[in-house]
């Protein structure tokens, strides 16, 4: 077969996961190479599905950041440029941050960001399978319309988000049966919408029309809340808003809305002030695995066939989307969840609910444990929903990056190892895990030792993230 390259750091899956890995590990000096299936870089962040670190979490409830790294570098050039908010947490949600920043430009941004760090591009290329030397992967073998190549490396890091090469190298893992997984979506995106109407219809239904999620930790009344939602003046006090419930079951009554899923959208920042109106909860489609190519086909016609009904109940029902019309239909299908790679560590729902620390921490979260999406109208179930205790958050350990049985390789993004119930990778997780896998394979392959070496001994690794701006230590 032909040998395409050889490089210190090859990493497969060009998602946020797989950006932020590729900008780490280029960064603490490793000759490192992306491989993307697709023609662009960003995955679910603007390929599948554009909010835009919506719920970013990038602050804990207390108000301390506890996430910065790349992530921050990207919304802090983008908001430099006009084309991000700053950091929000709407007034009557707080508990919760927000991020926003146009896909799009986002996307673009990406791109001068491999530029500008040498990072070795390896587009069109869908990654396959491994070479293995007994446990040990040694490189990633590509299908493209050159033909079959092997891409050989150091250290391979799997940021395809389903855990396609780590289950390919034969590493563990756990996924729970379809019937059980929560659903896949496809966002669509609208303009021509009139915001002041909406947030009148807002501010008039405020105490029962709408999901405010508000977080335990302040524990407020739904009155408290619904006073705060009638205060807001302004869409980008908002951010997002599900509900509309009252609409919603009317419709359902009359054959104009399925079953599946719930309605609501997330502002969306473009520019010159503009915003758009992102619905990525308005197809849902249950009961589908995505390891399995049948059922991903089967999905793909589904969901468009609830895009449909929704873009017409938008327009019908739902107060100031009179006129809106589509600007962004996403290509596929956002997958929720699939494979967990099982690691080192598996972090766990109690982790999460002790807001626990660890000595190897890598970066941390605040995001809540154990609510599912499920393919109903009430879109969430917050059964066994638990928070990181006193508003505080908890670490990722670098062991949960390290799948058990293979050598030679990490995994990042949602496929990392946790139990289903902490399984909650958002879009800041997986930069996190990404830039974490991506500098600790540089500093692997520097070294030349393996990740599960790596793991004697942190502090390199440690000391590489906290130069690269990440923040481990020193909050709640
Ligand atoms: C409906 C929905 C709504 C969400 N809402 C939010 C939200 O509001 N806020 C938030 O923070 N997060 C949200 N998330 C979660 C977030 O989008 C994901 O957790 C995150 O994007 C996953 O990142 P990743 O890098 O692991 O995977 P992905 O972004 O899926 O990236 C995987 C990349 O690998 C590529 N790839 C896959 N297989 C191969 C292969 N074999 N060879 C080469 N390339 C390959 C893909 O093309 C893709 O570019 C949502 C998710 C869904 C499904």
């Amino acid at each position: 077969m032909e040998i395409y390259g050889e490089y210190d750091v090859v990493i497969a899956g060009g998602g946020t996961s797989g950006v932020a890995a590729a900008i780490a590990s280029a960064r603490a000096g490793a000759k490192t190479i992306l491989i993307e299936r697709l023609g662009t870089l960003g995955g679910q962040m603007n390929v599948s599905g554009p909010p835009g670190f919506a719920y970013a979490y990038m602050f804990n409830p207390r108000g301390e950041q506890i996430i910065a790294g790349i992530m921050e570098e990207t919304h802090a050039r983008l908001l430099q440029d006009g084309h991000a908010l700053p950091h929000t947490t709407p007034d009557f949600r707080v508990g919760y941050s927000f991020s926003l920043v146009d896909p799009d430009y986002w996307g673009l941004l990406i791109f001068e960001m491999m530029t500008e760090n040498g990072v070795n591009l390896l587009l069109y290329s869908v990654a396959v399978d491994v070479v293995k030397e007994g446990n040990a992967v040694k490189g990633v073998i590509v299908e493209n319309p050159s033909g079959r190549q092997v891409v050989l490396g150091k250290v391979i890091i799997d940021c395809t988000g389903e855990g396609h090469i780590s289950a390919r190298a034969g590493a563990p893992y756990e996924q729970v049966p379809k019937d059980q997984l929560e659903p896949h979506t496809i966002s669509f995106t609208v303009d021509g919408v009139d915001w002041e109407k909406v947030l009148q219809y807002v501010r008039d239904n405020a105490a029962y029309e709408f999901n405010a999620m508000t977080h335990p930790y302040l524990g407020w009344t739904d009155e408290q809340i619904a006073e705060r939602i009638r205060r807001v003046k302004d869409i980008t006090e908002i951010s997002n808003f599900m509900g509309y419930y009252s609409l919603r079951d009317a419709a359902i009554a009359a054959g104009d809305w399925h079953p599946y899923s719930g309605v609501g959208f997330f502002i969306m920042p473009r520019e010159n002030g503009v915003f758009q109106a992102h619905f990525q909860h308005s197809s849902q489609v249950g009961n589908v695995d995505p390891t399995d190519v049948r059922d991903l086909t089967y999905a793909e016609i589904e969901c468009r066939k609830q895009v449909t009904m929704a873009l017409k109940f938008i327009k019908k029902y739902m107060p100031g989307f009179e006129n809106c019309y589509l600007t962004r239909m996403c290509h596929e299908l956002r997958i929720r969840e699939s494979r967990r790679i099982m690691g080192d560590y598996v972090l766990t729902k109690a982790d999460v609910a002790e807001a626990r620390k660890f000595d190897d921490v890598i970066g941390k979260s605040s995001f809540s444990s154990g609510a599912k999406h499920v393919a109903t109208k009430d879109t969430i179930s917050y059964e066994g929903i638990v928070y990181p205790k006193d508003g505080g958050s908890y670490d990722i350990p670098y062991r949960c990056l390290v799948p058990k049985v293979v050598e030679n390789l990490l995994v990042a993004g949602k496929a990392i190892s946790a139990d289903r119930d902490s399984y909650k990778r958002f879009l800041q997780e997986t930069m996190v895990t990404g830039q974490a896998a991506g500098a600790a394979a540089a500093v692997c392959a520097r070294n030349g030792i393996s990740p599960r070496e790596l793991e004697r001994d942190v502090s390199e690794l440690q000391k590489v993230l906290l130069e690269q701006g990440v923040i481990l230590y020193g909050t709640y």
